[in-house]
């Protein structure tokens, strides 16, 4: 299928508005003042799909306890899990350490800024390769992510959806052409672009009286802009999990799958119990909406090797928990300390 091509504009008068702009508005962010690769590493893994706001406290943490790729490398899993509880999609978190970990085997302990050499990393797809490469060695590569992608579809008025390899590809010649034509600049340029999405450019109501590139903006309906595929239809999961308590212990099971490997969870329970759940929550993972709930059981007769008792004392500060199976166990301590009821919580 054939797409239209971006309208030509003038990449220089556009640079120059955004890196100006960007100068007076940049929020002060702590892997901007100081962007070193190891920083802006972790910053990127972070960020995915995480807002700004969020991740700001978690970095802060993850640098004053792993300051460098060294420190990363030689953490025990669990610490590394722990310190990333809450962020969600853990293995950004596993991913991360196996990069560290990469990065000594394969590269001397140095990142690379190639975004070829940084695509061998772990968790590293075409986006973070590139916004690293610009924003840690202020290569001119482009770095598409969803503020810059909706800044790029708006300025060149693109009606075409741009999560296909055919759209992505014309944003990414429109991002080139923005990009200056020499050794450095894409730190700036990059910056600008995400945070003129981040500030101005957003989804709904999008500030165009005070934008820095108004006067070069094809998009007549911002707010139509950008187009994307159909969503995959959301698909709703049950999930029930037990509540067995022994001597102020809680049962939890060590995670082995893909995702949630390392995690400690409640167990799960395989055969429907006939009662009803003592507590219940929900949450969305990918394109599914799950509900948890979780139902009170004895102690079985003998513990699976990933298996293991927490003291309710402390399991919230020692296990590493998926951020469901977390607010099922804090609410459940706490009834615990509770005189008996009979609801259900939520
Ligand atoms: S003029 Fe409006 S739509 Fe165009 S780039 Fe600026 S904020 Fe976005």
């Amino acid at each position: 299928m054939q797409h239209a091509q971006p309208i030509p504009f003038e990449p220089q008068v556009i640079r120059s508005n955004l890196e100006l702009w960007f100068t007076q508005h940049a929020r002060v962010l702590p892997w901007r003042e100081n962007p070193s690769p190891y920083a802006v590493l972790v910053s990127e893994f972070m960020l995915q799909q995480t807002q700004v706001t969020t991740v700001i406290p978690y970095f802060q943490r993850w640098m004053s306890q792993f300051p460098t790729i060294q420190t990363l490398a030689a953490a025990q899993e669990s610490d590394v899990l722990k310190l990333w509880q809450g962020l969600g999609y853990y293995s950004r978190a596993r991913n991360l350490q196996a990069a560290a970990r990469k990065i000594f085997t394969d590269f001397h302990g140095q990142i690379p800024s190639n975004p070829l050499d940084l695509k061998k990393l772990p968790g590293v797809g075409h986006y973070t390769a590139g916004a690293i490469a610009a924003f840690a060695f202020d290569l001119p590569v482009p770095a598409i992510d969803a503020n810059i992608a909706r800044v790029l579809a708006r300025l060149t008025d693109f009606q075409h959806p741009i999560d296909t390899p055919s759209g992505l590809d014309v944003l990414t010649q429109a991002a080139k052409s923005l990009l200056p034509q020499t050794q450095k600049g894409g730190r700036a340029l990059t910056g600008a672009l995400m945070e003129l999405g981040a500030l101005l450019c957003s989804p709904k109501r999008p500030r165009c009286a005070d934008c820095p590139i108004r006067s070069d903006c094809k998009t007549t309906n911002p707010e139509n802009l950008p187009i994307k595929s159909p969503k995959k239809k959301t698909v709703a999961l049950l999930e029930k999990a037990l509540w067995i308590l022994a001597n102020d212990s809680v049962l939890l099971t060590q995670q082995t799958g893909k995702r949630s490997h390392g995690l400690w969870k409640l167990p799960i329970c395989e055969i429907p119990p006939e009662t009803t759940p003592i507590f219940e929550t929900i949450y969305p993972f990918t394109h599914h909406r799950i509900t948890l709930h979780v139902f009170a059981a004895p102690p079985p007769n003998s513990l699976d090797p990933q298996d293991r008792w927490f003291p309710i004392s402390s399991v919230l500060e020692e296990a590493p928990l998926p951020a469901a199976h977390r607010r099922a166990i804090k609410t459940l301590i706490h009834a615990h300390s509770q005189p008996p009821t009979h609801s259900t919580i939520s």
